[in-house]
């Protein structure tokens, strides 16, 4: 099972790119946060707000006011408030359940769901872009996502430069159990330097961050960053409105 796996997300990986010119005018970096523990926002939030930038939350309805990884995830309100604030709203499945483990018809159902669960909350939004759940995807998958969103976001390590793939944008993560193998400075640098878009995830944010989480003051490290290396800083469906050719 894990073998095939495995070859189903190579497969989506290499095969039926539809690559798009990623060519900003000056590089550009694009911050979400996927499943919205609640300190995605409580404790990201006023940090954001701090730096003046707008983020991405990918959400999943099915995740609200539930535990996830051992962490309160957010209740409705914070989602009016995040998007009262002028943040972007992502798909991210309703269930959060990996691509590999659905049919068609099943990521089907589970994206209108979600569709439908977001708008009702927010007064009719609708959501432009999608990240994949566990960042697994498969060739059926990704056609499906392209044909309902302007992108999906993976989370491959690198920089989006050149030609990329509309259906799985790379992504790094900003979590502790990768934050100390990231040279970020140089990954900002590299962003300017070739003109391309960088996007990161994050999950949780705190002082004692799950494995996938980071805290306070990482956030604010990969901000002061991203500004100091020239980057624009923009959600991503934004980012992608300008940057892609
Ligand atoms: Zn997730």
């Amino acid at each position: 099972m894990k073998q095939i796996d495995q070859m189903r997300r190579r497969a989506a990986r290499y095969l039926d790119v539809e690559a798009v010119e990623i060519a900003p005018a000056t590089g550009v970096f694009s911050l979400s946060f996927d499943d919205i523990p609640a300190t995605a926002w409580t404790e990201a939030g006023p940090i954001l707000a701090e730096h003046g930038v707008k983020a991405t939350y990918y959400v999943c309805g099915g995740l609200a006011g539930r535990r996830n990884m051992d962490r309160d995830q957010f209740v409705e309100r914070h989602l009016q408030e995040l998007h009262a604030a002028g943040h972007e709203i992502g798909c991210h499945t309703f269930g959060h359940t990996s691509v590999l483990r659905m049919s068609g018809d099943a990521l089907k159902l589970s994206l209108d769901l979600n569709a439908a669960w977001v708008a009702e909350r927010l007064g009719g939004y609708r959501m432009e872009t999608f990240a994949y759940p566990f960042g697994d995807c498969t060739l059926g998958a990704k056609r499906y996502v392209r044909s309902r969103f302007v992108l999906g976001r993976g989370v491959r390590d690198g920089v989006n430069a050149g030609r990329e793939d509309r259906g799985l944008i790379k992504s790094v993560g900003l979590e502790s159990r990768r934050l100390p193998h990231y040279d970020l400075e140089a990954l900002m640098a590299e962003t300017a330097a070739s003109k391309g878009w960088l996007t990161a995830y994050g999950h949780d944010v705190s002082d004692q961050p799950t494995d996938y989480g980071c805290t306070p003051e990482d956030l604010n490290r990969v901000l002061r960053l991203a500004k100091a290396a020239g980057l624009e800083i923009r959600p991503v469906g934004e980012a992608w409105g300008a940057i892609a050719a």
